[in-house]
């Protein structure tokens, strides 16, 4: 069993403020990874130093096999390999739906129109909203950008999936429709890993939950359950009932 993504001694500070400390995480093909812990204690700088948005102070990043090096020539090559969706969706405002969708495809990986469009239109049929393929950004709801926004990384065809906190600038009646994407993608056994406050969400589709606190891996377990019900550590347990 190879590890898709292999985190080593990651050591990572922005001036004198050390973000993260001595991180190792491994996420194997086919695993969904769950990243909760409080605001600022590192999560979304951890997921921009997997495909190399950052550079680190310490320690590798692996993703299938090869070196994340910001500079490198290979980081195309390992980016392909990583989709990424963000709290706000970054769509292009003056492009359709379908256009947002196969942008990427046709230019960066040459793919040939039909053949993206083709494909944009199951994968939007398969989020629900294969009759919005002609809207612009504007005409959709948050949910339903959102949604389009994981399609766009859907059709890239990537190793792994990283989330982080997509549903955080939602209205609540448009967060359900987004995580329950989310729950078929990680059904059909894509890699994921996700960056979420929603706790009963994270309780649902963890393989394993990670909690940071403060730049440091505090727990981390398979046994999701137990986690949620009594987890191991004083920072854990006062985090949980912050939601309770
Ligand atoms: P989280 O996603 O868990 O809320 P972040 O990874 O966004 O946490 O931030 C972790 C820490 O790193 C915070 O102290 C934040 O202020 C700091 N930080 C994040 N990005 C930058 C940056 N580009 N420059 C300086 N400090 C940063
Ligand atoms: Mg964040």
């Amino acid at each position: 069993m190879s590890d898709l993504v292999k985190v080593k001694h990651l050591h990572k500070e922005f001036g004198k403020n050390v973000v993260l400390k001595d991180i190792s995480l491994s996420v194997e093909r086919g695993e969904v990874v769950v990243i909760i812990g409080p605001s600022g204690c590192g999560k979304s700088t951890f997921l921009r130093c997997l495909n190399g948005l950052e550079s680190i102070e310490g320690g590798v990043v692996v993703i299938d096999g090869l070196p994340v090096e910001p500079d490198k020539k290979d980081i195309y090559k390992i980016r392909q390999k990583i989709g990424m969706v963000f709290q706000s969706y970054e769509l292009f405002p003056h492009k359709t739906v379908l256009e947002n969708i196969i942008l990427s495809p046709v230019k960066v990986q040459k793919r040939n129109k039909d053949d993206a469009m083709r494909e944009a239109l199951v994968l939007l049929d398969k989020v629900g909203l294969a009759d919005k393929k002609d809207y612009y950004p504007r005409q959709l709801s948050g949910g339903q950008k959102q949604r389009v926004a994981i399609v766009r990384a859907l059709i890239m065809h990537p190793e792994v999936l990283l989330f982080d906190e997509v549903t955080a600038a939602l209205d609540p009646e448009m967060v359900h429709e987004v995580l329950q994407t989310m729950l078929d993608l990680a059904r059909t056994g894509s890699t994921m890993v996700i960056v979420t406050h929603e706790m009963a969400f994270a309780k649902a589709v963890a393989d394993r939950i990670v909690f940071f606190d403060q730049g440091e891996i505090v727990e981390e377990t398979r046994n999701v359950k137990a986690f949620f019900d009594e987890p191991s550590t004083e920072r854990a347990r006062k985090f949980l009932k912050t939601f309770a």
